[in-house]
């Protein structure tokens, strides 16, 4: 089937998530994707680009691993569903959750599995809720979140999501969501201190601001936010799915920080994209809570909590991670690439800040370096566009007032590699600014 053909079928018959309809119909889609090898995607004309942003921050692996492919299709060829609920249970699901105990740090120790990030967060959030009616505090149920953050967007994730372009596109929210300025723990204790302690679940954030545009908390964040949440006696849900399984050189990003959460959410990395799986993790004190006061069953649980081709999957993502300390290999390269983004900020007039941790990066775009103003008409999407024309996918992100270009390769990027994403970088940069100047 030709490209003509699948993009005529694309525009008639597709709904694409988090694009614009209107684009859609006029153009179709710009790439048709048929192949991923490693750090490359290949679409149905032959074009060959590097996947500056691991697709979705997702294939941390890489594409193309056969491995992976063979562990799901033993998985499928032996049990390919069996479900988890009631009594049931099956051994990749088990070994699972055993192994993220391992991984997980201080006593994180408990998986709610779930099928992608969203859902993980409004398991959390249920999660919390849940706690403190067994706690016979059913008043505590508000959650606050931070301003710029992305939790997903089923309606419970929407309604934590900091972003407002997410909640503005549909009406009646979930109730009871807050938000905190994102870098000041002193607006988390104001807002508990407005709306009272006794009514407030839990506090939810990112290690680090993905979808706001890689944004990194200040020194000093989070262990004030962990004291804050235990002198108000608030939990603390880590949302892991982009951070967790390495993107930040570390097996968690809440670990840069020394703090350990209540509740861990995670996604994404998991399966390297590979399957679709998420997971909740509770800490040791939270799990034994539940088991000590819960007497009913507890009604929350999807068809896929646990699904045994993606627990095989991420089973085996997790070796490979691991035989091949992709972990360390994402904390290395993270350096030079960053170390890279800071030869382009002084070669570039248009590069303003630049930040990184591990293969969590971003370029922001200034008119003028001095006094950080950007452009009325953000540059962002069009340097985008350049890049993929160049053979590098990255994201443009111009949420809340941004123009930033936000990267994040798989662990399995080479020096090589990184040397090419600069130079196709510079010399895009270089074409937009001579002709932004001319
Ligand atoms: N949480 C964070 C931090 C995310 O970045 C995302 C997705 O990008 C989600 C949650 C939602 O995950 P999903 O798209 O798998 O539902």
């Amino acid at each position: 089937i030709s490209m003509n053909e699948l993009q005529q079928l694309d525009k008639q018959h597709f709904l694409h998530p988090s694009s614009s309809i209107k684009q859609q119909q006029e153009h179709g889609p710009a790439f048709i994707f048929t192949e991923g090898n490693g750090i490359y995607l290949k679409d149905i004309s032959g074009k060959k680009v590097i996947d500056g942003l691991s697709s979705l921050w997702n294939v941390n692996i890489g594409h193309g691993r056969k491995e992976m492919g063979q562990a799901a299709f033993d998985q499928m060829s032996k049990l390919a569903y069996s479900s988890c609920f009631a009594t049931f249970s099956h051994e990749p699901a088990i070994l699972l959750a055993a192994k993220l105990a391992e991984l997980t740090p201080g006593d994180l120790n408990a998986t709610f599995f779930t099928s992608g990030g969203s859902e993980s967060n409004d398991t959390a959030i249920k999660l919390v809720r849940h706690y403190w009616i067994l706690k016979n505090q059913p008043q505590k149920k508000k959650i606050i979140s931070r301003t710029k953050s992305y939790h997903g967007l089923t309606i419970g994730a929407t309604s934590a999501t900091g972003i407002k372009v997410f909640r503005d596109f549909t009406q009646s929210l979930a109730p009871d969501f807050y938000y905190a300025d994102h870098f000041s723990p002193e607006s988390l204790r104001e807002l508990i201190e407005v709306e009272g302690p006794d009514t407030i679940a839990a506090f939810i954030s990112e290690p680090v601001q993905g979808t706001g545009g890689v944004l990194i908390a200040p020194d000093g964040y989070f262990q004030e936010i962990r004291k804050i949440c235990d002198e108000y006696h608030i939990l603390f849900i880590s949302d892991e799915v982009i951070t967790g399984f390495g993107r930040t050189g570390k097996y968690f990003g809440i670990e840069h920080y020394g703090v350990i959460p209540d509740m861990m959410t995670v996604a994404k990395g998991i399966t390297s994209g590979y399957a679709p799986l998420g997971g909740v993790i509770l800490s040791q004190k939270i799990h034994h809570e539940f088991i000590e006061l819960s007497t009913e069953t507890l009604f929350h649980g999807y068809t896929y909590s646990g699904h045994p081709v993606s627990c095989a999957v991420a089973l085996k993502n997790i070796e490979i991670l691991e035989r091949e300390k992709l972990v360390e290999n994402a904390r290395v390269m993270g350096e030079e690439l960053l170390k890279g983004f800071q030869w382009l900020q002084k070669e570039h007039e248009i590069v303003g800040e630049v930040r990184g941790l591990g293969l969590m990066a971003a370029i922001e775009l200034v008119q003028d370096k001095a006094t950080h103003t950007r452009f009325a008409k953000p540059l962002a999407p069009t340097i985008a566009t350049e890049l993929m024309k160049r053979g590098l996918n990255c994201r443009a992100v111009v949420l809340e007032g941004a123009d930033t270009l936000v990267f994040a390769p798989p662990f399995i990027i080479t020096p090589k590699v990184v040397n090419r994403m600069i130079e196709i970088l510079h010399d895009t940069l270089s074409i937009v600014e001579s002709s932004s100047h001319s």
